[in-house]
C-alpha cells in the first residue's frame, strides 16, 4: 500500500479522471514569454512524466492590458496555437493533464496600459489604472472566453481563471478597488458579476468537456477585501456558473503579511480552504507552503481539501509524485521556500530557475550523460557546492571521493538551519545523504583533505569546494570576550548578552538579528501562532524583545538591499516589530567593556553592548587551490572556495552541478 493513500487516490476533475491529487499548481517562470514554448514544453513534459496528475501553466492574458508585464505575451491570436500545442503534445506524450492559466493583472500590471475597475494605484505599483468601461468590461470578457476557446484548439484540457491575489477579477470583488456605481460595482452581486461572466460564458462556449478551474482568494489578507460569508458565496456563484473545481488563493500580492515564504509555516492556511468544504460540491485545492508528500496526505486525510497544490516543489524535483508514490520520499530535492531563483529572478526580469535544482527551466540546456572516461576525482569540502559536484559526477560513472574536515555533511547550511524559518535547509542535507548512498560516492567525514594526501591518492582531477573563512574584524579591541563570530554564535559556543552589536548588515547580519530575536518561535513552525504573530484573524501579538539589537554597516542609505526582492521585506518587518536599531555611514573606532565606539556623521558614539557579533563578509578558502595547482594538479575551484563575493547557496550548487555535468 501507498504510504500516501489519501494523496494517491484518484479524483475526478470536471471531465478528468486523475491518478492522483496532486495539482502542479500555476507558476510564472518566464519561458512563457517567448513565441517560441519548446522549452516551456520540455519543462512541463519532464514534470508530467514525474507523475504530477495535472498541471496548469504560468500566467497568459487574455488581452493586451492584462499582461503582468511590458516583455509577457498575451494569448489572443490563433497563430500561437502551434506554438501551445507542442506543449501540449510533450504533457499529453508524457501522460499529464495540462490547464491554461488566464490572468488579467489589472492595476498589477507592471506597464503603463493598465486598467482596474476604479482609477486607484496599487502600493506596490508605481503605474496608475485607468478606470475601464462597460464597454471594456464586456469585451474583456469576450476576451476571456476568447483565450479558452485557443487553449482548447491547442490541445489544453481546460483553463484556470486566477480570481484571486489582487488580480483584476479581485479587483472587480472587492470594496478596496472597486468603487463603481454601474451593474459592475455597488453591491456583492455587481462586484462578482465580471467573475461569474466570465465562468459563465466561457463554460457555455467551450461545453462540458473542458474543465474550469477558478482560483478563488480563500484569504485576502487586505483590509477591505471580501467578508468571509462573500467568500463562500462567490465560491457557490462560481459552482453554479459552471466552474469544476476550485483551486485556493491566499493573500493579496500587496498584504503585508507573507504567504509562501520560509517564514510561513508549512500548509498554514489551509484551515480557510477547509472553511469552503460543504459549502460546494466540487473538488477544493489547498495550496501555499504545502512542500513534502507527509504535508499533502495530512491535509487530505484530515478532510481538509480533495486535492493539494503544489508549485515550487515542482521546480525543486520534477519526479515529487513519482517517488512520492514509489514510497522513495527520501529522495525527493525539497522545495524549501527561498524564492531566491525562482520568484526573485521573475520579479527581477529573468528566467526562473530553482536554488536546489539548477535544472529547473534549463532541460533543454542543462544535462549530463555517462562520461566517456571515467575518472577518479576528490571533491574537497561537503557543503553544498561539494556535494552537488560529488553526487552528480559519480551519476555519471566517475570514480569520486568526497573530504569533509567536520564531522559531518553540509557546511555552511548547518549553520543556516538555526535561523528560524531556514530549518528547511534540512531537507535539502537529507537529500543530499541520500544521493551520497545512491550514486555511490565515497565520503569521508572528519577528514581534512591537503595538498600531500590528494597527490598521494592517485586523483586524477580535484573540485576545490572548501567554502570560505569569515573576514576578520580588524579594530582595537576585537579579541574583547564579548566579541564573537556569527559561527560561535549560530553554534552555541558564544552566549549572548542582552544588548547586542552587529557588525555587517548583509543577509548574515539580518538573519543573525532574527536567531537572537526569535530563535524556537512557534509562529515558524505552527500555523495558529504564525496566524497570532502576524495579526491574521486577530491582533498580532506583541511581546518585549529578547535583545536590545544594534545593527550597523559602514556604507549609507537604508540596510537590506541585498536581501530577497521577495522576502526581503518579511525579513525586515520582523526586525521593525522588534525594535531593532539599524545605523548606516558608520566608522569603527574600537571596542571596550562599554562597548563598540563608531563614528557617525563625524561625531563619536559608543554603541553599548554586552555581545557584538561580526558578520562583516568572508574571503575565499582557496590556498590548496594554489598548491595544487603548482603541483601540476587539474584543479578546479567552485562555491565561496571560487569566489566569495556574492556568494548564495544557489551558486554554490548551480556550480557544483554546471562543473560536474562538463568534467
Ligand atoms: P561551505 O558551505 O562553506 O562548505 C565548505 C565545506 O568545506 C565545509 O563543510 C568545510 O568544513 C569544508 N572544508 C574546508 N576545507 C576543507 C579541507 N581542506 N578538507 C575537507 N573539507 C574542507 N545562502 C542562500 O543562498 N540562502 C540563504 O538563505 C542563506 N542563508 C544563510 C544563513 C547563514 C547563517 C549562513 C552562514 C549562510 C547562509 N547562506 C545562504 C550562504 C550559503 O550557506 C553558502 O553560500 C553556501 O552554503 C556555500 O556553499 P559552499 O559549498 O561553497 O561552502
Ligand atoms: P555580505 O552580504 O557581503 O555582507 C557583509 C556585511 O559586512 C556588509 O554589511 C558590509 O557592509 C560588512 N563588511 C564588509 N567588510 C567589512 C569589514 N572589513 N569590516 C566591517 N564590516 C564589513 O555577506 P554576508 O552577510 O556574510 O552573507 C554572505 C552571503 O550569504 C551573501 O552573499 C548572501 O547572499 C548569502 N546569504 C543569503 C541570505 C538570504 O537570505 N538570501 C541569508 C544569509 C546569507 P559595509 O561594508 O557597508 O560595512
Ligand atoms: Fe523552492 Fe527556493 Fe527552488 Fe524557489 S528557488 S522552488 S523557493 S527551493
Amino acid at each position: 500500500m501507498s504510504p500516501y493513500p489519501h494523496l494517491f487516490s484518484p479524483i475526478a476533475v470536471g471531465h478528468l479522471e486523475l491518478a492522483n491529487r496532486i495539482l502542479m499548481g500555476p507558476m510564472h517562470t518566464g519561458l512563457e514569454d517567448t513565441p517560441d514554448l519548446d522549452r516551456l514544453a520540455a519543462y512541463f513534459a519532464e514534470r508530467a512524466r514525474g507523475g504530477c496528475a495535472l498541471m496548469v501553466t504560468g500566467a497568459f492574458s487574455p488581452n493586451h492590458a492584462g499582461r503582468l508585464s511590458e516583455a509577457a505575451v498575451p494569448f489572443d491570436r490563433s497563430d500561437q496555437v502551434p506554438a501551445h500545442r507542442r506543449v501540449t503534445e510533450a504533457v499529453h506524450a508524457a501522460g499529464g493533464r495540462i490547464l491554461l492559466q488566464m490572468i488579467h493583472a489589472g492595476r498589477y500590471g507592471y506597464h503603463a496600459d493598465i486598467v482596474a475597475p476604479s482609477p486607484l494605484a496599487s502600493p506596490i505599483n508605481k503605474h496608475t489604472p485607468r478606470e475601464m468601461t462597460d464597454e471594456e468590461i464586456e469585451a474583456t470578457i469576450e476576451d476571456f472566453v476568447r483565450t479558452s476557446e485557443l487553449a482548447s484548439d491547442a490541445g489544453y484540457d481546460g483553463v484556470e481563471v486566477m480570481g484571486s491575489e489582487g488580480y483584476l477579477l479581485t479587483q472587480f470583488i472587492a470594496t478596496r478597488t472597486n468603487r463603481r456605481d454601474d451593474r459592475w460595482g455597488g453591491g456583492f452581486e455587481n462586484r462578482i458579476r465580471l467573475p461569474v461572466e466570465i465562468v459563465r460564458r466561457t463554460r457555455d462556449r467551450l461545453g462540458p468537456d473542458f474543465v474550469l478551474m477558478f482560483r478563488l482568494s480563500v484569504l485576502d489578507l487586505v483590509d477591505n477585501g471580501p467578508t468571509d460569508d462573500e467568500i463562500v458565496a462567490l465560491a457557490q456563484a462560481v459552482e453554479a456558473a459552471g466552474a469544476d473545481v476550485l483551486n485556493s488563493g491566499i493573500g493579496w500580492h500587496e498584504a503585508p503579511v507573507p504567504t509562501i515564504a520560509q517564514a510561513v509555516p508549512r500548509a498554514a492556511f489551509v484551515d480557510f480552504t477547509a472553511r469552503l468544504k460543504g459549502a460546494v460540491g466540487i473538488p477544493l485545492i489547498a495550496s501555499n507552503r504545502i512542500n513534502t508528500p507527509e504535508t499533502a496526505e495530512a491535509v487530505l486525510a484530515a478532510g481538509q481539501a480533495d486535492m493539494v497544490s503544489m508549485a515550487r516543489p515542482f521546480l525543486a524535483d520534477a519526479a515529487f509524485a513519482a517517488k512520492a508514490a514509489a514510497g522513495r520520499a527520501d529522495e525527493i530535492n525539497t522545495c524549501i521556500a527561498c524564492n531566491q531563483a525562482c520568484l526573485d529572478r521573475y520579479f527581477t526580469g529573468q528566467v526562473a530557475s530553482c536554488l536546489v535544482n539548477p535544472r529547473a527551466c534549463r532541460e533543454t540546456e542543462l544535462n549530463w550523460y555517462p562520461a566517456e572516461t571515467p575518472r577518479r576525482i576528490a571533491v574537497v569540502g561537503a557543503g553544498v557546492a561539494g556535494l552537488a559536484a560529488a553526487t552528480t559526477l559519480a551519476e555519471r560513472g566517475h570514480d569520486v571521493v568526497l573530504f569533509e574536515a567536520a564531522d559531518r555533511i553540509g557546511g555552511q547550511f548547518n549553520l543556516a538551519r538555526q535561523i528560524p524559518g531556514k530549518q528547511e535547509f534540512d531537507e535539502t542535507l537529507r537529500y543530499f545523504t541520500t544521493r551520497l548512498g545512491e550514486t555511490g560516492v565515497t565520503l569521508r567525514l572528519g577528514h581534512p583533505a591537503d595538498a600531500a594526501s590528494l597527490v598521494a591518492g592517485g586523483f586524477e582531477a580535484v573540485v576545490l569546494a572548501a567554502g570560505i573563512v569569515p573576514r576578520r574584524f580588524e579594530i582595537e579591541g576585537a579579541d574583547h570576550p564579548m566579541v564573537a563570530g556569527y559561527t560561535e554564535l549560530l553554534s552555541g559556543v558564544h552566549q549572548p548578552g542582552r544588548r547586542v552589536a552587529i557588525v555587517g548588515a548583509g543577509g548574515i547580519g539580518f538573519d543573525v538579528a532574527l536567531f537572537l530575536l526569535e530563535v524556537g518561535a512557534a509562529s515558524f513552525t505552527d500555523p495558529v501562532a504564525f496566524r497570532r504573530a502576524w495579526g491574521i484573524g486577530e491582533t498580532a501579538e506583541e511581546a518585549e524583545p529578547r535583545h536590545q539589537i544594534t545593527m550597523l554597516q559602514r556604507r549609507p542609505g537604508p540596510m537590506g538591499r541585498s536581501l530577497g526582492k521577495t522576502t526581503g521585506w518579511v525579513h525586515r518587518a520582523h526586525l521593525k516589530r522588534q525594535g531593532v536599531r539599524q545605523l548606516s555611514g558608520v566608522r569603527y573606532r574600537k571596542i571596550d567593556d562599554a562597548g563598540l565606539h563608531i563614528e557617525r556623521d563625524g561625531a563619536p558614539e559608543l554603541v553599548a553592548a554586552d555581545s557584538i557579533v561580526i558578520c562583516a563578509g568572508q574571503e575565499a578558502n582557496d590556498s590548496l587551490r594554489r598548491e595544487l595547482a603548482a603541483l601540476g594538479l587539474e584543479v578546479h575551484a567552485i562555491g565561496g572556495a571560487r569566489e566569495a563575493g556574492e556568494l548564495d547557496a544557489e551558486r554554490a550548487i548551480r556550480e557544483g552541478v554546471e562543473l560536474a555535468a562538463r568534467l
